[in-house]
């Protein structure tokens, strides 16, 4: 394990001001914190935040960084709390700190590809901090290092993959190019251990018998150099082992050739000076037609700047070379963790240029999200639909993405139609929010459920994806059919007992075919929505009853009024489309041929007979003999188009002892529904009582009586 001391050298070589007691603090709670957590390897687990700590000042890593490594998975994995670190080291690390946490939460399991775009794409929108992922970058640089030790193979697979999939691009977009290769190598080892080795033990052998031209052609371009009076370093690498192994693969040629493995790099002081020794080195060897490519002129959206060509050497092998000054080397090693290098001496000219081009860190992950360079265009378009998508988790830390805002309900259906439909609530990073809360990205999504629950019509507006919306139509669409059965059915038993009949399934079975419905429940529905009246069904399953019943006079009750001021053997009845019940003032109309007709006082109608005074007749309700009767009252609402509200408006009516004798639902475009109900009270107090109980509905926002 690396000491204390150590790390606080590592940091100073390259950052003389930094805050030893900062890291000493730093590098002191994370050893109590973790305490006598073991690794899987046996050693003491705080071996591993050190180990993440020094990685990073490979990349000289800033003293937030560093600290943050050091205490990456302290909320995780001990007793330390955000507030706790927030007091300790402050916010800046208390945040960075919990992005990383966020990171390292997410759950992936490699069966699911689909996640793993999602999931690099989340790493990036997530943290809003560029530090965040060089942090989980080096996290997973040490777990790879130390995968052997990990039990059973089936796990050391889904991390190679995953570093593979997500974590070697991400090294490659940042610009990290070290850590890109060591992660791609290392997981190549254990994905395809026979490629690996075979590969492996092929270049020892190359490596051999190349090393002598190798050494020859350095030395000829550093002669060439001097001779120019140019200032060049000139080295040779071999290139990652995964990198060559892709190369064979995707043009299918075997390893013979020096340029497979091997690349030359001149490090000049001045971009005046690459083009010089560009001229240089086609002066003296035969360039490769198409090879050549000037990032200097038109830097790579990661920063990278250098001119790469190919050549034909001394011995006929061709030789690739990469020319850069001093500052595009460091961006190329460190892409965007160069930045800090620059940070504090803001006064160089890189600095500046640095500046212009990133910006702050923070929008050094704006410039991740975009990717204009050619040959990425693919990643390209796949990040256009990013830009326009959320990424939350679950408490369990599954990663849901959905698109710009969203809302808690989307989430809900996201994770499954059957947790959207009984959602009830929702607490978003551990407070309570509305459900139409729009997401952002990181959000720990946490859904409160009900099984009482069913989805509202409102709901559908509150929705983004297409997914939700479509659940709960559907959820609606059922539940509203299930509300006009039943309320269908109950209209019929009513009319069917009136008219001294029993419904059964076989009478309406009957009339199926006449009534144009292709089941029981169909019509009952049909029924329940005020598409076929009631009364009609009873007509067509006893044609011989209709008069009894009422027919198309079933708005009103069935026996005569009992009125006090007609002469007795004069037939006295109901104006058409008037509902007057006992209590109400009304006044009769003499009407030749059909007696006295009946009206309330305040009706319209009566206006027509207001030049015939001769025609009125004074009349009252015989109260008396009145007194098994019901009356027909009609009822106008606007309610509230939620599951289960009509079945709280005809509970509620049946509840009072009242008769539903016919209802009209008419759905508007908005979440209203306008409802019609006749219902059969006793008189005028009965009716008031209904009437106001149904005032205090919640669910009814308009209601009136309608008399005349
Ligand atoms: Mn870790």
């Amino acid at each position: 394990m690396i000491r204390q001391g150590e790390l606080l050298e590592q940091v100073h070589a390259y950052n003389p001001g930094a805050d030893d007691k900062l890291l000493q603090r730093a590098y002191d709670y994370g050893e109590r914190m973790h305490g006598d957590q073991k690794r899987v390897s046996g050693e003491p687990y705080f071996s591993h935040p050190v180990a993440v700590a020094n990685i990073l000042t490979g990349l000289r890593g800033d003293l937030a960084t560093i600290v943050t490594a050091l205490l990456h998975d302290t909320i995780e994995d001990t007793e330390a709390t955000y507030e706790e670190i927030q007091q300790l080291f402050g916010e800046e690390v208390a945040t960075l700190v919990n992005g990383v946490t966020k990171l390292t939460r997410l759950e992936l399991s490699s069966e699911d590809s689909a996640q793993a775009e999602n999931f690099r794409k989340l790493l990036i929108a997530t943290a809003n901090d560029v530090r965040v992922l060089l942090v989980k970058l080096a996290d997973r640089m040490h777990n790879m290092r130390t995968l052997s030790c990990l039990e059973p193979e089936s796990k050391r697979l889904r991390i190679a993959q995953e570093t593979m999939d997500i974590y070697a691009p991400l090294a490659g977009r940042m610009g990290v190019q070290g850590f890109r290769e060591e992660l791609e190598d290392r997981a190549f080892q254990y994905l395809n251990p026979e490629a690996h080795d075979a590969l492996k033990e092929r270049l020892q052998g190359i490596r051999d018998e190349s090393g002598q031209t190798i050494h020859a052609i350095t030395r000829q371009l550093q002669n060439h150099f001097a001779e120019a009076d140019i200032n060049a370093t000139v080295s040779s690498r071999e290139k990652g082992l995964y990198a060559i192994w892709k190369k064979m693969e995707r043009k299918s040629i075997s390893l013979e050739q020096l340029c497979d493995i091997t690349g030359f790099r001149i490090i000049v002081s001045a971009v005046e000076e690459c083009y010089r020794a560009l001229g240089i080195i086609h002066c003296t060897w035969q360039s490769v037609p198409g090879r050549f490519k000037d990032y200097i002129s038109t830097p790579k959206a990661n920063g990278y700047q250098s001119i790469q060509t190919t050549v034909i050497g001394p011995e006929r092998q061709r030789i690739e070379l990469q020319i850069r000054t001093r500052d595009m080397h460091q961006i190329a090693e460190y892409g965007i963790a160069a930045h800090w290098a620059y940070k504090e001496n803001a006064n160089t000219a890189l600095a500046k240029n640095m500046t212009k081009q990133f910006g702050l860190l923070r929008q050094l992950v704006e410039m991740l999200k975009r990717d204009e360079t050619p040959e990425e265009f693919l990643e390209h378009t796949k990040l256009e639909l990013f830009q326009d998508q959320v990424f939350c988790f679950t408490p369990k830390g599954r990663l849901i993405a959905l698109p710009q805002g969203a809302t808690p309900l989307d989430f809900a259906y996201a994770v499954h139609t059957r947790i959207g439909d009984t959602c009830v609530g929702c607490r978003i990073n551990g407070r309570h929010m509305p459900l139409r809360q729009t997401l952002q990205n990181g959000d720990e999504v946490e859904i409160i459920r009900s099984r009482a629950q069913a989805p509202m019509r409102m709901w559908e507006k509150i929705v983004k994806t297409g997914k939700a919306r479509s659940a709960i139509r559907r959820a609606l669409r059922k539940h509203q059919d299930e509300e006009e059965v039943y309320l269908g059915r109950r209209l019929l038993e009513a009319f069917f007992e009136q008219a001294g009949q029993r419904l059964s399934d076989q009478l309406l079975e009957r009339v199926l075919a006449t009534m144009r419905k292709s089941s029981i429940r169909a019509l009952c529905a049909a029924v329940g929505r005020g598409e076929i009246p009631a009364p009609k069904v009873l007509d067509t399953v006893y044609p011989q009853t209709a008069g009894k019943s009422g027919g198309n006079k079933s708005e009103r009750q069935a026996s005569m009024p009992a009125i006090r001021g007609v002469r007795p053997g004069i037939t006295t009845h109901f104006a058409e489309g008037v509902f007057p019940v006992p209590g109400d003032r009304i006044v009769g109309i003499f009407t030749p041929g059909e007696g006295v007709v009946i009206y309330p006082i305040d009706s319209p109608k009566l206006r027509a007979f207001d030049n015939q005074p001769e025609r009125w007749n004074d009349i009252e309700w015989d109260t008396q003999n009145n007194t098994n009767a019901v009356f027909v009252a009609r009822l106008e609402m606007v309610q509230l188009d939620e599951i289960g509200s009509l079945n709280s408006i005809t509970s509620l009516i049946a509840d009072y002892g009242a008769n539903i004798v016919n209802l009209r639902l008419q759905r508007n475009e908005s979440s209203f529904c306008d409802v019609q109900v006749n219902i059969e009270v006793r008189d005028l107090k009965h009716l008031n009582k209904i009437f106001s109980a149904l005032q205090g509905l919640s669910v009814i926002t308009q209601l009136r009586r309608i008399s005349g």
